[in-house]
């Protein structure tokens, strides 16, 4: 191809805010990628898609059918936080992630924080387990048979135990190769405990990986009395859910803590905060988790995709930690920068 344009090597990805805090902090996180890409000479082509409840203003509906099918399309995403529970009843549990769930906790220098030498990922199942919104083909997994009696079930598999175990593992053999598997097998027996054992199964394979395992209780007190201990941390669903937010906010605050759900063949950036209603639209929102998400996105596609992407994800990082180290954070982190004036840092640093 003789076209300049032609030789800017570009990837698809699509992007959708989200409730709450999204329309924020999404297209902050947008324009910091579009800068680090740029000073790699490579772009992304953005594919702007509707989704929560502007999507049920438009479309009638949080997940309309033109994102489905635009997803099938794609291999990578970045979702703002959702916000499901202020939807109408039908709408509820329909924007649901699944796959591996990875979400590090890791303290910034400068900012506030509890446990200022944590550095450890969450390695969360996500498509199973004790959470009834995503155990079940069909239905939900919660049920009542009398209106004063509810039952919900827990699902856990071999298949998906080996598939978590696997990521996990392979992610501590590129860290400080320690994995502690989190259950709860003393009360949990059948579940938890098939978990438990299909993971040190699993981790028979990787010998250069020291393994032990915690009840999740005892993690959780773990976790505030010693967090710099962990590495890589790997749970089922609901405890992963709770305890990576422990986590997050013993580094930092929730507002820091990036996150992304993958399968074999897509990944989809979303930072492991929810929407923050209490904040929503009043500029305050913490960007980081989000921009963060996006660099762990961004090095796998650069990876898979063989695009430039992999060095502007760790700009991305870089730039992040530098300002923050210099003293420009939001206030969830001790500071009194907005979002757009914490992203600004950030974009500056990056073209510096
Ligand atoms: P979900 O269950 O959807 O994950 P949640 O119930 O855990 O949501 P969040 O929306 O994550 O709740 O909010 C929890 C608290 O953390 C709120 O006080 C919120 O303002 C704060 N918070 C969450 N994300 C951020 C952020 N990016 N910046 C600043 N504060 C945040």
């Amino acid at each position: 191809m003789t076209d300049d344009t032609a030789t800017l090597q570009t990837h698809r990805i699509g992007l959708l805010e989200g409730d709450g805090i999204g329309p924020e902090i999404v297209p902050a996180t947008r324009r910091i990628v579009d800068t680090a890409v740029a000073a790699v000479g490579v772009a992304v082509d953005w594919v702007p898609l509707p989704v929560g409840a502007s999507a049920i203003e438009t479309h009638g509906n949080p997940l309309p059918q033109v994102t489905l099918d635009t997803l099938t399309e794609l291999d990578a995403w970045i979702l703002g936080p959702h916000d499901s529970a202020s939807y109408p009843p039908e709408f509820r549990g329909q924007l649901t992630p699944g796959g591996r769930n990875i979400r590090p906790a890791c303290a910034l220098p400068g900012a506030a924080s509890v446990s200022p030498k944590m550095d450890l990922v969450v390695v969360r199942e996500n498509t199973e387990g004790f959470y009834a919104d995503r155990n079940m083909a069909v239905g939900s997994g919660e049920f009542m048979p009398t209106p004063d009696i509810a039952l919900a079930v827990g699902v856990i598999t071999r298949a998906a135990c080996e598939r978590i175990a696997h990521t996990a593992f392979d992610l501590a053999s590129r860290r400080r190769k320690r994995v502690t598997i989190v259950h709860k097998a003393n009360v949990l027996a059948r579940t938890t405990g098939l978990f438990r054992d299909v993971c040190q199964e699993v981790g028979r394979l990787y010998p250069s990986v020291t393994v032990d395992d915690q009840h999740v209780d005892a993690m959780a007190a773990l976790l505030v009395r010693r967090g710099a201990d962990f590495d890589v941390i790997v749970t089922e669903n609901m405890f992963g859910d709770i305890l990576s937010d422990l986590a997050a906010e013993l580094s930092g605050s929730l507002g820091t803590a990036a996150s992304i759900n993958a399968s074999r063949t897509k990944a989809m950036a979303q930072a492991a905060h929810g929407a923050a209603p209490d904040i929503a639209g009043q500029g305050r929102a913490n960007p980081i988790a989000l921009i963060l998400s996006a660099a762990m996105l961004l090095d796998r596609v650069g990876a898979r995709a063989d695009i430039e992407f992999s060095a502007a994800a760790r700009a991305i990082e870089d730039a992040v930690r530098a300002t923050v180290a210099a003293g420009v954070a939001t206030a969830d982190l001790g500071g009194t920068a907005s979002t757009d004036e914490f992203t600004a840092a950030v974009i500056a640093r990056l073209e510096a």
